[in-house]
């Protein structure tokens, strides 16, 4: 498996299942854009670590992936600097969990404007590129919620089922050029992003998953870089799980 002189844009790439992802794919030999809307400083140290550790070139891009103009800006700069884009994995996402009796209406908006209409503008984006050189591929991040629903998470799983709606379309559209589109639905993975729930939370979920433990950035980021493979040329508008069985 070699992504040599293949570029990847990865979201939410700074840290968390983003970062592992871009290193993943530099590890294979993909030069890597990370777009993320942390600070300056964070992003920049990030794509030098993943350039040092690899030899590979990146760079940092802050951009709100919510943005639809900013958005195009920062791919048609990317395009502009590593000459195209053959893999685009849209990891960014955002929670912000409550019971819909307490969530406020921007709750609801503010998950729905990153987590899904970020995955549409990147796409939207990138497709006109996608379909000229009718070849790429383009990994979306779901989550098991949005496959089977969580109290206190209705703006989330309503995202994430929405993120496996845009797969299923887009592989649709995409797959006679060439462009396999497939989404990952990871479970409980430790990352910032589930550090904040409390011991008990956590000792739920490692009870209720078969595999007994939560699973690492890392096993996503393996699921991911099979589908941006060669081997994985003829899967499109496929969901995987990555879970350790949580939602079987
Ligand atoms: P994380 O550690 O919180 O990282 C999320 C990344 O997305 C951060 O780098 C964040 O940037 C970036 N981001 C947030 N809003 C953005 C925006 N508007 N524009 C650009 N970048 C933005 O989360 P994670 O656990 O790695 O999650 C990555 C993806 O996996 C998310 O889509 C999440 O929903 C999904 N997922 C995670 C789990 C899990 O258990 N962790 C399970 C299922 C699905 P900042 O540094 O600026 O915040």
């Amino acid at each position: 498996m070699s992504f040599k002189d293949k570029t990847a844009l990865v979201t939410g790439a700074s840290r968390g299942i983003g970062f592992a992802v871009a290193k993943k794919l530099a590890s294979l030999g993909a030069n890597i854009a990370i777009v993320d809307y942390c600070s300056e400083e964070a992003g920049v140290v990030s794509a030098a670590a993943i350039a040092e550790e690899f030899g590979v070139k990146t760079a940092f891009f802050r951009c709100d992936v919510s943005d639809f103009n900013a958005s195009k800006e920062t791919v048609d700069k990317i395009i502009d600097e590593f000459g195209g884009i053959y893999i685009l994995v849209n990891n960014a996402g955002i929670v912000k969990d409550k019971l819909v009796l307490k969530m406020a209406e921007s709750d609801f908006d503010d998950v729905i404007n990153v987590n899904l209409k970020g995955v549409f503008n990147m796409i939207k984006h990138t497709y006109p590129h996608f379909a000229k050189k009718r070849a790429g591929r383009i990994v979306n991040v779901s989550s098991i919620v949005g496959l089977t629903g969580n109290a206190g998470q209705v703006n989330y799983s309503a995202s994430k089922a929405g993120v496996i709606g845009i797969t299923k379309s887009t592989a649709k559209e995409l797959a006679s050029r060439g462009v396999t589109v497939n989404a990952v639905a990871p479970g409980y993975i430790v990352t910032d992003m589930t550090k904040s729930l409390g011991d008990s939370a956590k000792e739920q979920f490692e009870k209720a998953i078969p595999m007994k433990k939560g699973g690492t950035p890392e096993d996503v980021a393996n699921v991911i870089s099979f589908l941006c493979s060669d081997d994985a040329s003829y899967v499109t508008g496929e969901v995987i799980r990555v879970d350790g069985g949580l939602a079987m």
